[in-house]
């Protein structure tokens, strides 16, 4: 026996239902809690709880009786709870927060399908979830019936990602993709698979934390006939581990599917390093790895939930040498505006000279690396690789561009308005101009 075997739990009030019943997802779907009477049959409710619950047209609410049970009400600062159960704070218009913080909408060229990177696109195949985040990045759409993709919406999402060859991965996401009936699913990653350039698809699915007993065999079998598949469920906090969970991902495992874990940083329910390092331990102890760790987005009634960028800066620092290196995930700040993920992280770099590079390791040692003077760069002409043909006229955009051609510079929108004061002055030195255009809208 291992000191990580998971516990397994269930409320009180939930004793005497048959284990048939518990262990059936559909009775724990049907069952799932919502009102202030609900959940008061489980524990008693704070003033701001109650509030939250009784406001109407609050984001939409649903626990199931599994996740609940994980609850536990003697702890005044159980991290569970306020992840599922809505307070006041909720009801609060902090300043700066917004509907659509990832401009997700904008990206989108049919509804529910947002293309961000140039070779991989986000699905939004549902809106409805197991259970619902309090801080869902996605509450503008996630929860509301109404909201749900039709049939259309659908086919007009297949359209697009078939006559856009440059995606080679589709995620599917929403709301809880594995909300889906089997046959539903299937029947969508079977339209993906016919897509020739759909190279992998990846679900993100809290279903597995939410209602492990979704993972069924049933579910496994047919996933695994849709290879190469990805999977990143969303634990925040240890508490979240159960045996069913556990079994769950075995299962998944089993399908010979990788699973990840995304979690978001939040104030109050897993702001700490030791409570990160329990939770990678516990992850990778299950064969999940630990993908990203999400700085909380600007979204509305999320604000209570955020924590200052260096909290998530010290929890890396934290982690990386402290523990395996695949344990640690990347930490991201999904930027407003629909910048998409960016990366932050301590910084091991120290400082540089022409031939010797000084970094520091997790300890505080300072090393010096000796650059090499006998250095030869790669030679594209004699690459296999960059020799092949779709690579030719390809334009590497972004900074990665900037390194790979002899562009000098990328500038903000209306730059060149502000600094072509001295264009028509005589003194100026006639150059390449076509170097400093690197932006499409300005050519
Ligand atoms: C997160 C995200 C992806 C996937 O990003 P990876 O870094 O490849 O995991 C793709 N599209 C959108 C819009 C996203 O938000």
């Amino acid at each position: 026996m291992s000191h990580l075997d998971f516990p397994s739990k269930r409320a009180p009030f939930f004793q005497t239902v048959s284990d048939d019943n518990w262990n059936d997802w559909r009775w724990q779907m049907r069952n799932r809690l919502r009102t202030v009477e609900e959940f008061e049959q489980l524990f008693p409710l704070s003033d701001s709880e109650k509030k939250a619950l009784d406001t109407p047209d609050h984001f939409r609410v649903e626990v199931t009786p599994y996740f609940a049970s994980l609850i536990n009400p003697e702890d005044p600062h159980d991290p569970i709870r306020p992840q599922v159960i809505p307070t006041s704070l909720e009801l609060v218009d902090n300043e700066g927060l917004m509907e659509d913080s990832l401009a997700e909408d904008l990206h989108s060229p049919v509804p529910g399908l947002v293309h961000r990177y140039p070779d991989r696109a986000l699905m939004l195949v549902t809106t409805q979830c197991a259970t619902y985040c309090r801080y869902c990045t996605r509450s503008r759409i996630v929860g509301n019936p109404h909201q749900t993709f039709s049939g259309d919406e659908l086919e007009a999402q297949l359209d697009y990602l078939e006559s856009t060859p440059a995606i080679r991965d589709v995620v599917l996401s929403g709301g809880d993709p594995l909300s889906f009936g089997v046959g539903r699913l299937e029947s969508l990653l079977k339209q993906l698979r016919a897509i020739k350039h759909i190279e992998i698809i990846r679900i993100g699915s809290r279903i597995p934390v939410f209602l492990p007993q979704r993972i069924t065999s049933e579910l496994t079998e047919m996933l695994g006939k849709y290879h190469p598949l990805w999977l990143n469920i969303h634990v925040n906090h240890p508490n979240e581990i159960t045996a069913e969970l556990a079994e769950a991902c075995d299962r998944l495992s089993r399908a010979g599917i990788p699973l990840g874990n995304q979690s978001v940083l939040l104030a109050g329910i897993n702001d700490c390093v030791n409570i990160q390092r329990e939770l990678v331990h516990k992850l990778t102890y299950m064969r999940v790895r630990p993908y990203y760790l999400y700085q909380c987005d600007l979204v509305h009634g999320a604000g209570h939930f955020r924590t200052p960028v260096g909290k998530g800066i010290e929890i890396i620092e934290g982690l990386r040498g402290h523990t395996s290196g695949f344990a640690v995930p990347t930490y991201v700040v999904d930027a407003p505006g629909g910048g998409g993920k960016v990366p932050l992280s301590p910084s091991y770099l120290i400082s540089m000279s022409d031939h010797k590079v000084v970094v520091r390791n997790y300890e505080g040692y300072i090393a010096t690396y000796e650059e090499p003077t006998d250095y030869q760069p790669h030679n594209a002409a004699t690459c296999t690789i960059c020799q092949q043909e779709h690579l030719q006229d390809e334009v590497q955009e972004g900074v990665s561009g900037l390194l790979s051609d002899d562009r000098l510079a990328i500038r903000p929108e209306g730059f060149s308005e502000v600094h072509k004061r001295g264009a028509t002055a005589p003194h100026r030195l006639q150059q390449d101009q076509s170097k400093w255009t690197p932006h499409k809208e300005d050519k």
